[in-house]
């Protein structure tokens, strides 16, 4: 009878621990199959940098330095040059004829965002920048720079009216994540987003 008794209680147990295996089955399941599909950041993620161009190509960045001035961590290094009329890269003049950001050594605080005059340097949701090599981290301008195409708001010097700021337009699009998609709000989310092996509809 007690043998009895032991053998109903382990049958009791056992079912009630696939009754927990099978609860689960109908739960939402909280992983996700990255990197083929993707989770959301938050709307002010921090990620990776890009440079942003006006609509008409020419490059946001005028080679201020200021970005490396207010990075808490000497990540930033800028080179600014002299804009001829032959070789314009941006309104005004002048041009960062070098601009290198070192990743591993970013804290992705967004100070150059802030100190950015002209909205040039932005922080957008991309996290994905593993590699086998330090150096492979420190992007220069071929990594950074958005291509022509890409550009938005109206450089300064065709402006009717002199220069007033479109800081206001340019934040719209500088809000690095579309909430609904995650990844649409930049021109390198919009390169995320079209790579759609595997993403969640
Ligand atoms: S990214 Fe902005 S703050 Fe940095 S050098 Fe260029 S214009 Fe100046």
């Amino acid at each position: 009878m007690k043998r009895y008794k032991k053998n109903l209680f382990n049958v009791g147990a056992l079912m009630q621990g696939m009754a927990t295996t099978f609860g689960f089955m109908f739960k939402k399941k909280p992983t996700i199959q990255y990197p083929s599909v993707k989770k959301q950041h938050a709307p002010r993620f921090h990620g990776l940098h890009e440079l942003r161009r006006y609509a008409d190509g020419k490059e946001r960045c005028i080679g201020c330095e200021l970005c490396a001035i207010a990075c808490p961590a000497n990540a930033i290094t800028v080179v600014g040059a002299e804009n001829t009329p032959e070789d314009r890269k941006s309104p005004g003049e002048r041009n960062a004829a070098r601009y290198e950001i070192d990743e591993l050594r970013c804290i992705f605080g967004g100070m150059c965002e802030e100190a950015c005059p002209t909205d040039a340097i932005v922080l957008t949701p991309r996290f994905e920048m593993s590699d086998y090599r330090r150096g492979s981290f420190i992007y220069a301008k071929d990594r950074l720079l958005v291509p022509p195409e890409a550009g938005v708001g109206t450089a300064p010097d065709e402006r009717p009216n002199g220069i007033p700021s479109d800081l206001g337009i340019v934040a719209e699009v500088k809000s690095t994540t579309d909430i609904a998609t995650g990844y649409s709000a930049t021109n390198r989310g919009e390169i995320l987003k079209t790579e759609t092996r595997g993403l969640a509809p």
